[in-house]
């Protein structure tokens, strides 16, 4: 094992994630006092009263973030909002609305239709679903890029049947290309093929676009930023800039960062919204660049050129892979990935969405001079790219949890999913969403027969340090 292993796999590994999650919620350790409660009642024939937060709020004068609220703002509104509680059963039919569909809000969506639940998943892509499982396919050569995730590794039983499932259907497959380390100057060490490597057959994202293909009981909408969720009426109801996008009887928060936050300060749901201000996130810049011909990699003897390798002793490069090997696209130019550390990526922070193009290029630059020093070529010898574009995840990978499989509040019928809850991977998030979407159908039943039982999970879980790979997260790769 290397020695950023997933210090806690084999702890969430064993949990039985079918079982009902039974966590009492208990009262915050935080300093901010407790909130209000707020009943909202869910006769939806009588009571009209509505949350607080429903109010008409006054305008701030403070500097405005990206989505058009101060940060000070935000936070003066998470901890001063009220609890909405929902109090009548859920009626029959229940319908879950779940708020991004990446890795954990699909297999949400995916395990509650197991359960009988139907869903609608929301999500920003314009391209595609799944997050930071991300692939970029420039036409026409085309040249192909996962530029998030760029594989996968199963330890958990019921993760590897669902994996298993995604193998039949040939959606994903084993990445056999050698993997290894890679020491500023050249020097390479494999690591054993074992555990295996899986990846999407034509990249992550078309395995993200293809998780629901066959489930008639989930709705998906995309592009859909939902930038309001509201509890009037004993429903939830979401709307995308104040145009109405259904009404749901529990929702799903499956994303993380900035957006979640904002969403969560006006929303009714202060103990989620604290748990959620605690999560840290690193930023990372990826490179993707196409090359004519192949890069001059060390071969180790008797071996062939590596296909992803861990970079180590280079500032501005922590990871980088070959797209074309490693999707076996047996024509075309040579497509690599590569990732800044997260040293890098905070020192270099910029707005994601609006890049400067003298901060592209520096980045662009500085990523190039750090590959030729890990290959261990000399300087300004390394082929131009054709083709090159910079990204910043500027919520790439987080660096605390709770280490807990989901959050729910009962009171407010309200939980939350997402790789961060146990690490920093793929298979965490899966998890995550799986264990939320079976506390989800548990508790539905329960609230039908009238039972009130305590089903708040996670509510006040402590945050710890999440030992991971600097820019790929969590991984046993020997
Ligand atoms: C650079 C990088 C490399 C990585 N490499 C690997 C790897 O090799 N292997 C691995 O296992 N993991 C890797 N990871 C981690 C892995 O990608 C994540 O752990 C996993 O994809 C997280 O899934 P998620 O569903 O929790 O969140 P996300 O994938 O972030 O999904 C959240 C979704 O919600 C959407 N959303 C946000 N706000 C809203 C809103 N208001 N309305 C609607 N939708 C919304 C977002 O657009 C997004 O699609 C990497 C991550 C990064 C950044």
């Amino acid at each position: 094992m290397t020695s950023f292993l997933l210090h806690s796999v084999t702890s969430f590994s064993t949990l039985a994630l079918h079982q009902p999650l039974k966590t009492s919620i208990k009262p915050s350790t935080s300093s901010v006092s407790s909130p209000k409660i707020m009943n909202i009642a869910c006769n939806s024939k009588t009571d009209k009263r509505r949350a607080s937060m429903d109010s008409p709020k006054p305008k701030s004068k403070s500097k405005k973030s990206s989505y058009g609220t101060s940060r000070k703002s935000i936070l003066k509104k998470t901890f001063n909002q009220e609890q909405v509680v929902f109090t009548a059963p859920v009626l029959n039919d229940p319908h879950v609305g779940i708020i991004g569909g990446g890795m954990a809000g699909l297999v949400c969506a995916l395990t509650l239709e197991k359960r009988g639940v139907k869903s609608t998943v929301f999500d920003t892509g314009n391209h595609g679903l799944g997050g930071r499982m991300g692939t970029r396919v420039i036409d026409p050569q085309p040249l192909v890029f996962d530029h998030a995730a760029q594989f996968f590794t199963v330890s958990d039983p019921q993760f590897a049947e669902l994996a298993n499932r995604w193998v039949e259907k040939g959606l994903i497959q084993q990445w056999e290309g050698t993997i290894g380390k890679l020491e500023m100057g050249g020097l390479f060490t494999p690591f054993p093929t074992s555990p295996p490597r899986y990846i999407g057959v034509n990249g992550m994202r078309s395995l993200a676009d293809s998780v629901l293909s066959l489930s008639p009981q989930v709705n998906v909408v995309r592009p859909c930023w939902i930038s309001e969720v509201e509890a009037f009426n004993g429903l939830w109801h979401l709307s995308e800039n104040r145009k109405p996008r259904g009404r749901f009887d529990v929702i799903v928060i499956a994303h993380n960062g900035k957006c979640a936050n904002r969403l969560l300060a006006s929303s009714g749901l202060p103990v989620i919204a604290r748990q959620m201000k605690k999560l840290e996130l690193s930023s990372i810049w990826a490179l993707l660049a196409a090359f004519e011909h192949p890069l001059p990699l060390p071969i180790p003897s008797g071996g062939k050129g590596f296909e992803g390798a861990l970079v180590e002793g280079v500032d501005s490069v922590s990871w980088m892979a070959n797209n074309t090997a490693k999707l076996q696209l047996k024509h075309g130019p040579h497509c690599w990935t590569f990732f800044s550390t997260a040293a890098y990526g905070k020192r270099n922070k910029v707005p994601q969405e609006n890049i400067p193009i003298a901060t592209a290029e520096k980045v662009k630059m500085s990523m190039l001079e750090g590959v030729e020093a890990a290959l261990g070529l000399s300087r300004g010898s390394l082929e131009k790219p054709f083709y090159s574009r910079v990204q910043l995840w500027g919520a790439a990978l987080p660096t605390n949890t709770p280490g807990v499989p989901c959050i729910f509040d009962d009171k407010g019928r309200a939980g939350v999913c997402g790789d961060w809850l146990l690490g920093s991977n793929m298979e965490s998030a899966a998890l995550s969403g799986m264990a939320l979407a079976n506390h989800i159908a548990d508790y539905l039943l329960q609230s039908q027969r009238g039972v009130r039982e305590d089903f708040g999970v996670g509510l006040d879980a402590q945050f710890l340090p999440l030992q991971a790979h600097d820019s790929i997260g969590q991984f046993i790769l020997q």
